[in-house]
Order: C-alpha cells, then structure tokens, then sequence
C-alpha cells in the first residue's frame, strides 16, 4: 500500500516499485488523500488564475491518476478525497475540507479502515518533512504513521527518498537538456533535510524493467506535464537514467538484513 498525497505522486515516486510488484503478482493499493485540485486546469491555467474552475480541475485529474493506476497495474485505488491545500502558506491550507487542516486523528482513522480491510505486509509514504515540505505530504505521513500505529499490521513501512548523489547527477542530465530546474535548496550541493546520504538508505529497488510503465503513468497526468519536469527527459532517456527507487525502512517485523533491494524482502 502506498499513500500518496496528490494524484501524479503515485507515479513519481513510488512508480517502479508498483509497476514491478503488481508484475510479481503482489497485490497492489494506491491511497491517494487528496482530489488535486491546487494542480493547473485545462491549457494549463494556474491556481488562482481567471478560468481555473477547482471542480474541473478535480475532475480532469481522477481520470488522469485513473490512467496512471492502469499504466502501473494497481489493483485498488482508493481515493480519500480531502481539499489540495495549496503550497505552504496559501489561503486554500484553511478552507473547509483541506487536508492540511484536517485533524490527523480524523484522517488515520479512516486511512486504518483501509489498512484493516486490505492488511498490507508494506506500506510506503513520505518522510516526516513529506520529501519537500508541502503540507499535504507532510499531513500524508502524518496519519499513515498514526494509522500504522492504530492498526499494527504492516510487517514494514518505508518512506521514499532520494539519495544525495542522484540530486547531482539529476541536475547534471537537466542542465544538458537545458531545463531550467529549480534547485530545491540554495547552492549546489541539496540540504539537509532533502534526501538522505547515500549510506543511510536502506533500500535500494530495481525498477529499471519497469521504466516506460513508470514514465507513461508519469505521462497520463497531462494536465500536469509543465510541472512534472521529469517528462522533459523523453521516454527513453528516462527509462535509461530512473531504473530505481530508493527508501528508508523505519518499520520492520520480518528481522531482513540491510541493506536490501527488496520491498518484500523477509517476506517471502
Ligand atoms: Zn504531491
């Protein structure tokens, strides 16, 4: 089970290892909380710009991450359906029904129905800073650990992240492209709360067969495509340079050794 924070998530981070488990005959369940709604609107209007309609906007993006969920073979998609709450800041954090403001009991709650319905052996979310610090993702783990903790039944949960040599050599490949990317943090080297050091992930997934599944889930969120940079890559440049995703293991009953390569690992 992995739970994400905005349709297009699923893909970008947790794409390969849902492509590669479904295809090992593992059963897969997308939990995705929030209806997108913060994201551009058809021709690509912004958030707060005359023309962007919310319903819409949620609208179009339950088909996307529909299209996502069949590229990568999830077997359930279940949809929580709370308020984007906008970036850090934005008037949207307070509306009624926002993720960001809705109590973390309230949410685990519900989140620990679908963990006792589904009995995951391993759940995946963000890291307590939600990878970069956006509300949703940071309020997304937030009640997958309360929900882990309420219900006791996942053998292991990871958070994804990124190690630190990846950042540089992701910022090397957009340079040649000519892509202008932000850099998450300022000066050349990421911060420290971005990602972890190479020797503290502790697992390592080979996704690389799993590539062009990955990159047309990535694909289906359409409406999204000037946000999501890695598309810019092309199909075949990316499916030679992400042929892996990487995580932290912070639950484990199974006694696995690490480092491993294997969500799964101990399992079976
Ligand atoms: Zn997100």
């Amino acid at each position: 089970m992995a739970v994400h924070a905005h349709p297009d998530d699923e893909a970008t981070s947790t794409g390969g290892v849902l492509a590669r488990y479904a295809a090992e005959g593992i059963t897969t369940v997308l939990v995705t909380c929030t209806d997108g709604r913060c994201g551009d609107g058809p021709g690509g209007v912004k958030p707060g710009e005359p023309g962007h309609d919310p319903a819409a906007v949620v609208a179009m993006r339950q088909e996307e991450l529909e299209a996502s969920c069949a590229a990568l073979k999830v077997s359930h998609l279940e949809t929580l359906g709370y308020a984007d709450s906008g970036m850090m800041g934005w008037p949207n954090n307070e509306l009624p029904g926002a993720f960001w403001t809705t109590p973390v009991v309230e949410a685990a709650d519900r989140l620990a129905e679908l963990i006792r319905r589904y009995r995951p052996d391993v759940v995946v979310t963000y890291d307590e800073n939600g990878f970069y610090g956006h509300p949703d993702h940071i309020q997304a783990h937030r009640i997958t650990m309360a929900a882990v903790a309420m219900t006791d039944i996942p053998a292991k949960v990871y958070w994804t992240t990124i190690p630190h040599t990846a950042f540089a050599e992701f910022g090397r490949v957009m340079k040649e492209l000519g892509v202008e990317w932000a850099e998450p943090d300022a000066g050349d080297a990421p911060g420290p709360q971005l990602g972890l050091p190479d020797d503290e992930i502790t697992t390592w997934v080979d996704t690389s067969s799993y590539g062009t599944q990955k990159f047309d889930a990535l694909a289906a969120h359409a409406s999204q495509t000037e946000n999501i940079f890695f598309l810019r890559m092309g199909r075949d440049r990316f499916v030679e340079l992400m042929g892996r995703e990487t995580f932290v293991r912070v639950r484990d009953t199974t006694g696995a050794a690490l480092p491993e390569d294997d969500l799964f690992a101990g399992l079976r």
